[in-house]
């Protein structure tokens, strides 16, 4: 077994989930963080539409997501966003919010082999993205890690995750 790969966070910071559709965002944010710091761009899509798939819903979900985000980084609190954020432009209001209250922003990129993000996603109970689609965020992804811009981006830290292993193992600490 893998030895944990503990993360140190500071408190509070915002934590940026990357990864396409099938990497395992909402199972790790759903075991790694309280349900009231995850804001989920799905989540939001129901809310909006009644359907977290409705892709027509995305422009005020995501207006949603940023109110409610900047709402808790105001109060100081951890916060974890749960979507795809695999371009420099879905990262950049994220991180420019937490800026502005004076957060650090850590990413956490789930960066894993390709066949595994699209058998997931294929298995997943509930809502299967298109596989086209999917392919197209591990494309954004994989240009944003190769270009190196996530270093770029004004995050704190950048973790990434490459293995199933390394999912697993992964923990979190946050100062008391
Ligand atoms: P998201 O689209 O990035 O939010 O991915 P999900 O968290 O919904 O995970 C996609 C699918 O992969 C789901 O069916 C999960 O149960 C499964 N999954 C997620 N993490 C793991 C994992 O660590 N191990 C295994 N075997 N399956 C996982
Ligand atoms: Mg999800």
């Amino acid at each position: 077994m893998q030895a944990p790969r503990v993360l140190s966070l500071p408190e509070p910071c915002l934590v940026v989930l990357i990864g396409a559709a099938g990497s395992g965002k909402s199972t790790l944010a759903a075991r790694l963080f309280p349900p009231d710091a995850v804001l989920s761009s799905d989540a939001y899509r129901a809310v909006v539409s009644g359907d977290e798939a409705d892709q027509r819903a995305t422009r005020t979900a995501f207006a949603i997501l940023h109110r409610e985000l900047d709402r808790r980084l105001a109060l100081g609190r951890t916060t974890v966003i749960d979507a795809t954020s695999v371009t420099p432009f879905a990262r950049r209001g994220l991180v420019r919010s937490a800026a502005a209250r004076g957060v650090p922003a850590v990413a956490i990129v789930l960066d894993l082999d390709p066949q595994i993000v699209l058998a997931r996603n294929a298995a997943r109970p509930g809502r299967v993205v298109p596989a086209d689609a999917v392919r197209r965020q591990l494309a954004d992804l994989g240009r944003s890690l190769r270009l190196g811009v996530l270093d770029a981006e004004g995050f704190a830290a950048v973790h990434l995750v490459r293995t199933p292993a390394e999912l697993d193992s992964l923990a979190v600490t946050r100062p008391a």
